[in-house]
C-alpha cells in the first residue's frame, strides 16, 4: 500500500498526486523544501524548520501560503495517515505552474505556489548502527552558487557529490572553497580539538542547519567550547573528532577523511556526548 501526501491542500494516494510539467519546480529548481524527522511519532525542531522555510521563501520572492498552525496540522496529518513512528517529512514548497516556460517570475497574483508533502518511514531512526561505527567522507571542491542559505531544491551537485562519494568506498562529500571546508553535501561539519568543537560560521556560504543550532546551544549549555570559524581538510584530518549534523542524521561521527583516520578512526565521545544530548532533548521537545 502506498503513502498518502499531500499536493495543494487535498491528502492523496502518492499514485495519485501530480504536479504540471510547467511546474517551476520541475522546469527550473525554483522552490525550496525542508525536511522535519519523526521521532516517537513525533516532529523534531519543527519551529526552526517553519522559520528557515519562511526565510527560504521570502529570500526568493515566493509567497509563503500557509502559516505555521497550517503546515503543523498538515505535518501531523501526513505523520497519522501514514503511522509514521520514526523518520521524517518532506515539504516542497515551488514557485507554482503558471502554465508555460519563461524566466520571468509569473505574476502571484495568478500563479500560487505548489506545495507538496510527503513522509518516509525509517524505523530505528535514531538507533543507526552507522552511529556507532562513523561515516567516512571525501572532500570535493564547492562548485554551488552563492547562496546556499537559502534552502532550495537544486540538488543536482550535492548529489553528484555523494555519488563521487561511493565510488571512492566512502560515505559523502564535504564540499572545500578557497581552502576551507563549506559543508557537506546534505549536513554541516564540524571538527573538535583539543575539547573545542570548531565549525564553519554562518554566513550565505552554508546551510543553517537547524539541527547545527540546536547542537551548538546544547554544547554550550554543556560548558563545551564552541569556536566558529572556518578550517581546512588538513585541520580535519589532523583532528581529534569529527562531526556532521542534520535532521536525518543528527550528530554522526565522521571517522575518515579523504583517506586519512580522524583521532582514533573510530567514534569521539564529544560526538557520541552531543548525539546522545540532542536525541535526549530532541524528543522531550518533540511535538
Ligand atoms: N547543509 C546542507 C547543504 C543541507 O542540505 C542540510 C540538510 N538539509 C544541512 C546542512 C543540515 O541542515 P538541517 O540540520 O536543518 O537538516
Amino acid at each position: 500500500m502506498g503513502r498518502t501526501v499531500y499536493v495543494n491542500g487535498a491528502y492523496l494516494p502518492e499514485n495519485q498526486a501530480h504536479v504540471s510539467i510547467f511546474d517551476r519546480g520541475f522546469l527550473m529548481a525554483d522552490g525550496v523544501y525542508e525536511v522535519t524527522s519523526v521521532l516517537d511519532g513525533k516532529l523534531v525542531d519543527f519551529d526552526g524548520h517553519v522559520a528557515r522555510l519562511a526565510r527560504s521563501l521570502s529570500e526568493l520572492d515566493i509567497e509563503n501560503p500557509l502559516t505555521a498552525d497550517e503546515l503543523l496540522d498538515i505535518h501531523r496529518e501526513l505523520v497519522r495517515l501514514n503511522d509514521v513512528v520514526d523518520g521524517g517529512v518532506y515539504l516542497q514548497i515551488t514557485r507554482g505552474a503558471p502554465g508555460d516556460r519563461d524566466f520571468v517570475f509569473p505574476d502571484p497574483e495568478e500563479t500560487k505556489p505548489t506545495v507538496v508533502l510527503f513522509t518516509q518511514s525509517k524505523p530505528g531512526l535514531a538507533d543507526s548502527p552507522v552511529a556507532k561505527t562513523g561515516i567516512k567522507v571525501i572532500s570535493i571542491d564547492d562548485i554551488r552558487w552563492g547562496r546556499r542559505d537559502i534552502k532550495t531544491v537544486q540538488l543536482l551537485y550535492p548529489s553528484m557529490g555523494k555519488m563521487m562519494a561511493k565510488k571512492a568506498g566512502c560515505d559523502d562529500a564535504w564540499m572545500v572553497e578557497d581552502g576551507h571546508v563549506t559543508e557537506g553535501t546534505s549536513n554541516n561539519a564540524y571538527i573538535v580539538k583539543g575539547g573545542k568543537i570548531i565549525t564553519r560560521n554562518l554566513s550565505t556560504d552554508i546551510l543553517h542547519g537547524i539541527t547545527r543550532a540546536a547542537v551548538l546551544a546544547f554544547a554550550r549549555e554543556a560548558q563545551m567550547v564552541v569556536e566558529e570559524r572556518p578550517f581546512t581538510i588538513q585541520e580535519a584530518q589532523d583532528a581529534d573528532e569529527a562531526f556532521i549534523t542534520s535532521a536525518s542524521m543528527f550528530v554522526m561521527p565522521v571517522v575518515e577523511v579523504d583517506g586519512a583516520a580522524v583521532g582514533t578512526g573510530t567514534p569521539g565521545p564529544v560526538a557520541a556526548r552531543l548525539r546522545e544530548i540532542y536525541l535526549e532533548e530532541s524528543r522531550k521537545a518533540a511535538i
